[in-house]
């Protein structure tokens, strides 16, 4: 009941977020539900929605934390399928198959310590691959699209769910009040640790929008890809296909 893939040195400069990930991977979830006011459970039905899953399927939730993704999946693809959880962060690995232990998971999911950049599995692997608010952190995003490009099936699709650009000036000056205020403020209340969150503010900044990460996503190999703005912009849900 295992794929066999080997965990992969993890290196240096992604290190550094990862973290981190170490310092927040105990809050995490209790952060997650809190800054976005629960909206990021809406957000992850739509990619749940969006991916299409079915029984029997072998999917890859990278950049995966805490597992919200690999859970759904996981009941998805039943007991044929496989969801393998992905990071490159051992806390919240650990963190993430705790949860999933305690949910009742199964023998479907498995749990790989990996960098997005350079994923350690053989090419034409997985019918769908998922990263949920974690291409923001990956150093060479580029790498990043190619390397989850390679892995997927033919016909397979790559769903990224992340921050993105508000498309209202009023709505973005209000989100940036928030994210670079209020936002570090909860961190250091809640968590201990204004630091971290002051960087995922900046993080969420520096990504690209919209038609930039589109574009990344074709230059990686990627067809027909769209994407759908949600809350505003405030996230974009973007979908391209491998032919
Ligand atoms: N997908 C989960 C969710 O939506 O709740 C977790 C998102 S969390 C904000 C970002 C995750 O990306 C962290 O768990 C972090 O360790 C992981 N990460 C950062 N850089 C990565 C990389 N280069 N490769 C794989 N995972 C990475």
């Amino acid at each position: 009941t295992d794929f066999g893939f080997q965990e992969v040195p993890v290196d240096e400069k992604a290190s550094r977020v990862a973290d981190v990930f170490h310092s927040v991977a105990a809050r995490y979830d209790v952060m997650n539900d809190l800054m976005s006011m629960g909206i990021h459970r809406i957000w992850k039905r739509m990619t749940i929605e969006r991916a299409g899953v079915r029984p029997g399927q072998h999917v890859l939730d990278i950049a995966g934390g805490t597992g919200d993704l690999t859970l759904k999946f996981s009941r998805l693809v039943g007991p044929r399928g496989k969801v393998v959880l992905a990071d490159i962060n051992a806390s919240m690995l650990k963190v993430g198959r705790d949860k999933l232990m305690d949910s009742g998971v199964g023998g479907n999911v498995e749990y790989v310590q990996a960098n997005a950049e350079s994923l350690p599995f053989p090419d034409n692997s997985f019918d769908c691959i998922t990263i949920a608010f974690g291409l923001r952190n990956v150093t060479d995003k580029d790498a990043a699209l190619r390397s989850m490009a390679r892995v997927l099936k033919p016909g397979g699709r790559l769903l990224v769910l992340e921050f993105s650009k508000p498309n209202n000036p009023l709505l973005s000056k209000a989100y940036d009040e928030y994210s670079f205020r209020l936002l570090p403020k909860m961190g250091e209340l809640v968590a201990g640790d204004g630091e971290s969150y002051r960087y995922l503010a900046e993080s969420i900044r520096m990504h690209p929008d919209q038609e930039t990460l589109k574009a990344m996503m074709e230059t990686a190999g990627l067809e027909r890809v769209e994407f759908t703005n949600l809350t505003g912009g405030i996230v974009a849900l973007h979908r391209g296909i491998k032919l």
